[in-house]
C-alpha cells in the first residue's frame, strides 16, 4: 500500500457540500482509505483573484493504485461531481490534486509529483502540515531553489 496525499478545493455552488461528496466518493472507492483529514479552510483565490473564496481541505489516504490510476480515479470523480473545465485557475466545483505520492518525484505530461506548484500555496501547505508536516518540509525542501 502506498500513501498519498490530496488537496480538495472548492468555490462554486455550497463548497463546504462539496468538499464533503468528494469525501465521501473517494471513501467509496475500494482502493482508497482515507487514513487522516485536516480541517477545512476557507482562503483566498491564488493565481486568479477575480473569484469566490474557496474552501481547502487536505487529506492522507493508503492506496493500493498506482499514481496514474489515482490520477484518473481523482478526475472520474470530479467528473461526475459535475466539474466543467473552464478559464485556467477559474472557479470550480470541485478539484482534487494529488500533493504527492510516497516520496516519488515524477515530471511526465499527465503528472507530476508532487505537485508543481504545492511549495508555493499556502491553501495545501497549512492543510498539509497539519495532517503531514513530514510531507510538507519534503516538499520545501526539494523544491528550494540551489
Ligand atoms: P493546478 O494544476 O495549477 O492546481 P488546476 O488544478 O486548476 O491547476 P486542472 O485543470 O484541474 O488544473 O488540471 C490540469 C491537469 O494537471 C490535469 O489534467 C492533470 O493531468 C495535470 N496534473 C499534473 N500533475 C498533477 C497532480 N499532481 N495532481 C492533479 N493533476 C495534475
Ligand atoms: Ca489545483
Ligand atoms: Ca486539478
Amino acid at each position: 500500500m502506498a500513501k498519498a496525499w490530496l488537496s480538495l478545493g472548492a468555490n462554486m455552488g455550497s463548497p463546504a457540500r462539496q468538499v464533503a461528496r468528494a469525501l465521501q466518493l473517494i471513501g467509496q472507492n475500494q482502493n482508497i482509505r482515507i487514513t487522516k483529514k485536516s480541517s477545512l479552510i476557507i482562503t483566498s483565490p491564488w493565481g486568479k483573484t477575480d473569484q469566490p473564496d474557496f474552501h481547502n481541505m487536505a487529506i492522507e489516504i493508503s492506496t493500493g493504485l498506482s499514481p496514474l490510476q489515482l490520477l484518473d480515479a481523482c478526475q472520474h470523480m470530479e467528473n461526475i461531481m459535475g466539474r466543467v473545465r473552464g478559464e485556467k485557475w477559474g472557479p470550480r466545483l470541485i478539484d482534487i490534486d494529488i500533493i504527492a505520492f510516497d516520496r516519488i518525484r515524477m515530471h511526465e505530461p499527465r503528472l507530476n509529483l508532487p505537485h508543481h506548484h504545492a511549495h508555493e500555496r499556502d491553501f495545501v501547505l497549512v492543510p498539509l502540515r497539519e495532517i503531514s508536516p513530514d510531507t510538507a518540509d519534503w516538499i520545501l525542501q526539494i523544491k528550494k531553489p540551489d
